[in-house]
C-alpha cells in the first residue's frame, strides 16, 4: 500500500472532530424535534430567569448556586427550603407614585382621573431566592442521558496529569444534588462530588476544565470583567460542555446522550447556537487534548531531520 492511499483511508483529523461535533448537533436536534426539550421546559416553568444584574448579585452571594426560586417556587416543584437557611438577596422593580407638586409619595388613588396626575416612578424591593442545596424533597428532572458510569482509564489518566502539570487543586466534597462539580478561578481549583460515577466525574472534570480554558472567560478576567459569566452564562455552559463531549470522545468515552440534553437546557432549544460557537469550542478543546499520533509522528519526523541536519552541519565545520 503506498503513502497516498494509506492516508485517504484513514479520516483526518479535522474529519474526526467534524464527526463528533456532527453527532452532537444531531442529538441535540433530536431532543428538540422529538419533544423531549418542550416536556422538560413545562416541569421547568415555575423557575424564574433572572435578569443579569440578578443573575450576577446571586452569584456574588452564592458563588456555588446552581439553581435558585423563591420559597413558593420550591414548594410547587416539591421541595422544601429547609429550616434556618438564609435567603440569597434579589431586587425586583416596584413601581410608586408621587405628587409632582409637592415631591412626596403618596398611595395611588383608585380614580384614574386622579390618579393620571400623579407621576409613576420605579423603585426596587428586595426579595429573597434559595438555591437547590438549601431545599429538600423530589429529585429535579434532567434533560438527556447520564453518563456511562465507567471511564476509559487513558481518559482519567490524562486529565489528571494534565491538572497536576498545569497545577490545578481537584478536591472531592459532597454537593448537592444535581451538582457534579464545578471551577473556581480564584485559587484554580476544581471542586468534584464524591457522589459522581467514574464516568461521571471525567466528563465533569473535562467540562469544568474547558470553563478554565475559555477564551472569552479569560478575556473577561485579563479585562476584570467579574460578570461576564453571569452574563452570558448560557453560551459558557453550552461552549464547555461540547468541549468536554469532544474531549471523551477522542478517548471513546461517548457522553452524546448527556452533553446534548445539558446543552439543549441552556441554549433553550436553539440548536443552532451550538455550531455558532464551534470556533470558540476548537480552542478550548485544542489546549486540553494530546497532541495526535499524527500530530505526534510529524513532530518526531521533522525532530529528526532538524537534528539530521545539524549534526551534517557539525561535521561539515569539523571537516574544514
Ligand atoms: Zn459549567
Amino acid at each position: 500500500m503506498t503513502a497516498a492511499t494509506s492516508t485517504t483511508s484513514k479520516p483526518s483529523i479535522e474529519d474526526r472532530r467534524a464527526e463528533v461535533q456532527a453527532k452532537l448537533e444531531a442529538e441535540l436536534k433530536r431532543i428538540v424535534d422529538s419533544g423531549e426539550y418542550a416536556a422538560w421546559f413545562t416541569k421547568m416553568a415555575a423557575f424564574h430567569r433572572y435578569s443579569p444584574t440578578n443573575a450576577a448579585w446571586i452569584l456574588a452571594q452564592a458563588p456555588e448556586a446552581t439553581k435558585v426560586a423563591s420559597y413558593r417556587t420550591w414548594q410547587q416543584v416539591g421541595r422544601q427550603v429547609r429550616k434556618g437557611e438564609t435567603g440569597i438577596m434579589v431586587f425586583h422593580p416596584k413601581p410608586y407614585w408621587v405628587d409632582p407638586t409637592s415631591g412626596e409619595r403618596v398611595r395611588p388613588p383608585r380614580d384614574p382621573a386622579k390618579r393620571a396626575r400623579l407621576e409613576q416612578r420605579i423603585g426596587f424591593g428586595v426579595g429573597h431566592v434559595f438555591d437547590v442545596a438549601q431545599t429538600d424533597g423530589e429529585p429535579l428532572p434532567e434533560l438527556g442521558k447520564p453518563a456511562p458510569a465507567d471511564a476509559p482509564r487513558a481518559l482519567a489518566e490524562h486529565l489528571d496529569g494534565w491538572c497536576v502539570e498545569q497545577g490545578v487543586t481537584v478536591e472531592s466534597r459532597d454537593l448537592p444534588p444535581g451538582l457534579y462539580g464545578y471551577y473556581q478561578r480564584d485559587g484554580d481549583r476544581i471542586v468534584l462530588a464524591t457522589a459522581n460515577t467514574p464516568g461521571e466525574r471525567v466528563a465533569t472534570l473535562a467540562h469544568e476544565l474547558a470553563h478554565r480554558q475559555d477564551p472569552e472567560l479569560l478575556r473577561a478576567e485579563v479585562i476584570g470583567d467579574r460578570r461576564y459569566y453571569a452574563h452570558n452564562r448560557a453560551d459558557c455552559e453550552a461552549v464547555a460542555e461540547a468541549a468536554a463531549h469532544a474531549i471523551s470522545a477522542r478517548f471513546n468515552h461517548d457522553i452524546t446522550g448527556h452533553s446534548a440534553g445539558y446543552i439543549a437546557s441552556w441554549v433553550e432549544g436553539d440548536v443552532t447556537r451550538l455550531s455558532e460557537l464551534q470556533q470558540r469550542v476548537g480552542k478550548v478543546t485544542g489546549t486540553l487534548l494530546p497532541p495526535d499520533q499524527l500530530d505526534l509522528a510529524l513532530d518526531a519526523a521533522r525532530q529528526q531531520a532538524a537534528t539530521a541536519r545539524t549534526s551534517a552541519l557539525a561535521a561539515g565545520r569539523s571537516r574544514s
